[in-house]
């Protein structure tokens, strides 16, 4: 949700002070009622605005595929001023929000679009979207231990649900190893916090995949759009 004077502003009326006065005089409506009070909040990609009757251009739905490095916020702004994720989007002109978030310490596949009713669909826990993650730990962790994680291990915010644990690489000679996690909810630090309840704390962690998507050719820091058919798949 934005505010309409800036709405307007971006769809080219005005500038936001002339919008706010357009505001005032009673010449705008969204969704067939004159709104009149500066500051009211709309969304640009789903409510009808008009000016002198006249519907305002639509923000067009975008869709992005993101490999977000390590040492960035999921946000859209940081009060600390540290690294967000739209910072590597400088290029995109629509207003971009992360669909759920990863940590600052995850690198990985981030989705981010402008439409909220999307980004609610693919957070919602019905809809058990797999997310597939690597995750880096030091020496080789027991298969008793992977087989718990499958199972399901006791968290602070209830037992989780059954995940698809594997070894993906075992590396001796630097004595790591990285087990490949799909997990079909996304609690706050879930695959952080399976790992610590088997005592194996995760050094590096990435997000491979997401549902059918995958990171292929997409390089830290970079993004592209999905195609219309992936978008459609993912609904
Ligand atoms: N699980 C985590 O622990 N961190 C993430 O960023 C995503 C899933």
């Amino acid at each position: 949700m934005e505010r309409l004077q800036k709405i307007l502003a971006q769809a080219g009326i005005a500038s936001r002070r002339k919008c706010e006065e357009i505001i005032a005089a009673g010449r705008v409506t969204v969704n067939d009622e004159i709104v009149t009070e500066l500051g009211t909040k709309v969304d640009p990609t789903t409510d009808e605005i008009t000016v002198d009757g006249k519907p305002i251009r639509k923000e067009e739905n975008v869709y992005l595929l993101f490999h977000k490095p390590k040492g960035v916020i999921s946000s859209v702004k940081d009060p600390e001023g540290r690294k967000v994720v739209t910072d590597f989007l400088k290029d995109v002109k629509q207003r971009v929000f992360p669909v759920g978030r990863l940590d600052y310490d995850t690198e990985g596949l981030l989705l981010l679009t402008n439409d909220g009713e999307f980004a609610n669909l693919l957070t919602h826990p019905k809809h058990e979207i797999p997310k597939t993650y690597f995750a880096t730990v030091k020496g080789v962790p027991h298969g008793d231990l992977l087989e718990k994680l499958r199972n399901g291990v006791k968290l602070d915010d209830g037992i989780t649900a059954p995940a698809e644990v594997e070894y993906h690489d075992v590396d001796p000679e630097k004595n790591i190893s990285v087990i490949s996690v799909t997990i079909h909810e996304g609690r706050n630090r879930q695959v952080r916090r399976m790992f610590e309840a088997i005592h194996t704390p995760v050094e590096k962690l990435r997000r491979v995949q997401f549902g059918f998507l995958t990171l292929h050719g997409v390089s830290r820091g970079k993004f592209r759009h999905l195609s219309k058919e992936e978008v459609k798949e993912l609904k």
